[in-house]
């Protein structure tokens, strides 16, 4: 059994039919990549899971417990974090305070906080500034912190590359391919496919709410349907 099994997961907006029965895993220590072109229903596949937003039909099932409309807190609570597309750092509280916020407070706050800053060094320089004033890139590392922070036991990230330079994607795309290695299980949802499919064990194209590819992303780089549609 997968730690995430997603079961014909349908959305809307209203009339919107935004996920039109959606099946998809993630296992253990994977990192399975939605990608597709704007509109395909990537953000609203995260959101549908994480408890933002209630699924018009279907099944989430995260280790074996069905998990199907709760609230967004209760599954946090398990362990299943987002990292949402925007970043949505509190703009006016500092560094600090940001990665902190969503802590418990039976957590060891110093031992991760350590670690955080181990692993994002610019963080640490910049742990009392307020995080509006960050470089885009900076906010992304800020997101993810505050998302470790949280011990997933899986990280969905929503469009970590979008809105940043070359150079700052490439780290961006480093950081998650530590985080991979620590084996942390890892939903990601992007639109640079290449550097998706780079960095995935698996992964599915999404077009208008349905799977229209799926594979391992290996074999995806090679699918030439897939690239001309997807990767240019
Ligand atoms: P993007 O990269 O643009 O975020 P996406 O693949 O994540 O694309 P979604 O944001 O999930 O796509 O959107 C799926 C569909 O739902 C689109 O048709 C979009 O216009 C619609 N949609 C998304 N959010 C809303 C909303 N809040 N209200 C109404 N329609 C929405």
């Amino acid at each position: 059994m997968a730690l995430l099994e997603i079961h014909d997961l349908q959305a809307s907006y209203g009339a919107i039919k935004a996920l039109r029965g959606l099946s998809f895993g993630v296992e253990q220590g994977q990192v399975v990549s939605l990608i597709g072109a704007n509109g395909a229903g990537k953000s609203t596949t995260l959101n549908t899971i994480s408890g933002l937003l209630k699924p018009t039909g279907g099944r989430v099932i995260f280790d074996g417990r069905d998990i199907t409309g709760w609230r967004a807190d209760r599954v946090t609570a398990l362990g299943l974090i987002q990292v949402p597309e925007g970043r949505q750092v509190i703009a006016p509280m500092s560094v600090y305070e940001n990665l902190i916020i969503g802590t418990r407070s039976d957590a060891n706050l110093q031992a991760d906080l350590d670690e955080t800053f181990a692993r994002f060094p610019r963080l640490y320089e910049r742990r009392a500034q307020k995080a509006g004033l960050l470089s885009g890139g900076e906010q992304q590392m800020l997101a993810v912190g505050r998302a470790l922070m949280m011990h997933p036991r899986l990280l969905m990230l929503d469009e970590p590359s979008m809105g940043l330079a070359p150079l700052i994607v490439n780290e961006i795309f480093r950081i998650i391919a530590d985080i991979k290695a620590q084996g942390i299980p890892i939903l990601l949802v992007e639109q640079n496919a290449r550097k998706a499919l780079q960095i995935a064990d698996y992964a599915y194209v999404l077009e208008r709410g349905l799977i229209a590819h799926q594979d391992q992303a290996a074999a995806l780089q090679q699918n030439t349907s897939v690239i001309a549609a997807y990767l240019g």
